[in-house]
């Protein structure tokens, strides 16, 4: 564990030999990412503890992405707020592949939200609606478009 600050940390692990760094936190300008290329080989990104990203985060990011281009990369449990730069700033991804996003849907009877977790091989086929957990009602739906929300996926 390297704390680069009290926001923002990365937490390296792991998981049957392959490297995954869970970034935790808000990602500002202080949020510093050189521990990530120390690493050799393979690196996954686990975004899903990121609790918010300001514009300065985001060139932070974009920066150190850059300086990544000749590795293999990917992005794991992408929450909304990340789907959401990645769909703004293509440069944001780089070179990376995502793996997995978070989609978030809401609960049109009763205003409950989930956030239901999606593998690649179907970013093309999300379901639209699903069936709400507290209510049971069977219109839970995708809280926004989903051509919009796999805009990333296209511009590659
Ligand atoms: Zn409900």
């Amino acid at each position: 564990m390297n704390i680069t600050n009290d926001r923002f940390k990365i937490v390296r692990a792991e998981h049957e030999g392959r490297v995954v760094f869970y970034l935790q936190g808000d990602i500002d300008e202080d949020a510093i990412f050189n521990q990530i290329a120390n690493e050799t080989g393979e690196v996954i990104i686990n975004w899903k503890g990121v609790t918010s990203i300001n514009s300065c985060g985001v060139r932070n990011w974009v920066n150190f992405i850059k300086t990544m281009s000749d590795r293999t990369i990917y992005y794991i449990e992408c929450p909304p707020l990340i789907v959401k730069q990645m769909n703004m700033i293509p440069s944001f991804l780089g070179t990376a592949t995502v793996y997995s996003v978070y989609v978030p849907y809401v609960c049109d009877n009763c205003d409950a939200e989930k956030l239901v977790l999606v593998t690649a091989e179907k970013f093309g086929s999300v379901e639209e609606t699903i069936q709400c957990d507290q209510c049971q009602s069977p219109q839970m739906e995708l809280d926004g478009h989903p051509k919009h929300y796999f805009t990333f996926g296209r511009a590659k």
